[in-house]
């Protein structure tokens, strides 16, 4: 027996002991993910239970190092852990922005002070982050940031607001870009820093969307305190921070496009609805176009995979990312073209149909915005006809 194999085993035997039953079924909706955070409202006991005991080993973030709480896996390890969970469909433990955005630009450019502080709670779950990039002027062009810290001496005053901030109201703290050189050129003058939400002159308002939702908040700052140890990598050098964090979102938001653990594949999906005639889908199109996108996620899934052992190896994932963030996203959205187009009718019920609660039309309308976040299909295709394709401006 390898080391690989008996740690799979290792694996196997603690998830039959530790994973609840009810966490190894497919999840129905976005709001049976655990996000965490001081004010998570738990679904259930063993939702809690799960999110405990996969912390402890600092499975939460597997390839995050022990001293900052993590599990200090391998890849192959964290690959056959990511295989096992897999296995028995088991729900992920956290959904976090601090796993997936915060954590590695922390890892990168953070010091040991800022690292210790705000890494162990993220892989615990304790701390819910909120993103303070986008404002009215500033989308794809990010750089003309406005809000503004003026240099207090001792701290940092922050003035201004930030818009489509994804659970603003949820967020404990925020990982924000702010201006702090008003006369450097735009990109120079931009500083990545950290605060707590409930510094007093945070405060955010709720933005409705077509589904009917409010997942987004403005966010507005009106002399916020943010202390000067508090700001990652160096004041100023705030853009190298953040365009590294975007790589690492759109990597995270690429994902969208393949099967989620404990999510019902489509083809399944299908079959259960559908039913099957001679052990296939009786609609030959419909049948025909689910094939093609599940061979097409595959294909990304192996593609991501061989991205990930090239990055450990030494490359930088850089504008990849954009290419995983433009597909993935396409392959979402058609992910979700297909589930309704499976749930025909039923699929249009917007509350309390009878095969599920409404949430099929408001995920297939939610995935509209993927295109948009982390940065537009627009702006991927622009970074990879220059930086992948060498193509000119
Ligand atoms: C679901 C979702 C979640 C989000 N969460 C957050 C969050 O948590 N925190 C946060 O800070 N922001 C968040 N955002 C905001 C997101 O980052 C911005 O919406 C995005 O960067 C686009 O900016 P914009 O909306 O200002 O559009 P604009 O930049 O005004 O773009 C408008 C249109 O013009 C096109 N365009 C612009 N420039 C170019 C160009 N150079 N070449 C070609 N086309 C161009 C764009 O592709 C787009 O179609 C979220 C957005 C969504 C949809």
């Amino acid at each position: 027996m390898t080391d690989m194999d008996s740690f799979r085993q290792e694996v196997r035997d603690w998830l039959e002991a530790n994973c609840p039953e009810s966490m190894r079924r497919p999840y129905g909706s976005e709001a049976d993910l655990c996000w965490g955070g001081r004010n998570c409202q738990f679904q259930s006991e063993d939702q809690k239970l799960w999110l405990d005991r996969m912390a402890a080993k600092g499975w939460t973030v597997p390839s995050w190092p022990v001293e900052y709480g993590g599990g200090g896996l391998g890849r192959a390890q964290a690959k056959i852990l990511k295989e096992e969970m897999a296995r028995i469909h088991a729900r992920p433990a956290l959904e976090s922005f601090g796993i997936a955005m915060l954590g590695p630009a922390l890892l990168k450019f953070g010091s040991e002070e800022l690292r210790q502080q705000h890494l162990p709670p993220i892989v615990r779950g304790e701390i819910r982050w909120a993103q303070g990039y986008s404002e009215p002027n500033a989308g794809s062009d990010l750089a003309s940031l406005a809000a503004r810290a003026d240099d207090m001496g001792d701290h940092f005053n922050l003035n201004g607001c930030k818009v489509w901030t994804s659970y603003g109201d949820l967020g404990d703290c925020m990982f924000c870009l702010v201006r702090t050189d008003f006369e450097a050129k735009k990109h120079e003058g931009i500083s990545f820093v950290l605060f707590d939400m409930t510094t007093p002159g945070v405060s955010t308002r709720p933005i409705k969307l077509i589904s009917g939702k409010s997942p987004f908040t403005e966010t507005l700052f009106e002399n916020v305190r943010v202390e000067k140890d508090q700001v990652v990598g160096e004041v100023n050098q705030g853009w190298t921070v953040a365009k590294y964090l975007l790589t690492h979102e759109r990597e995270m938001i690429a994902a969208s496009g393949l099967s989620k653990a404990g999510a019902i594949p489509v083809s399944k999906r299908a079959v259960h609805i559908l039913g099957t005639e001679n052990g296939v889908l009786h609609n030959t199109m419909l049948r025909a176009d689910i094939a093609r996108f599940e061979v097409d996620a595959r294909c990304l899934a192996l593609t991501i995979e061989r991205a990930r052992d090239e990055v450990k190896a030494g490359a930088s994932l850089g504008a990849t990312s954009s290419m995983f963030k433009y597909y993935g996203t396409e392959l979402n959205m058609r992910r979700y073209e297909l589930l309704m187009a499976i749930g025909g009718n039923d699929a249009l019920i917007w509350e309390g149909g009878e095969s599920h609660d409404g949430t099929m039309p408001k995920s297939w309308l939610r995935t509209k915005g993927n295109s948009i976040e982390g940065g537009t299909s627009e702006i991927q295709l622009n970074i990879v006809a220059k930086r992948i394709l060498g193509l000119p401006s």
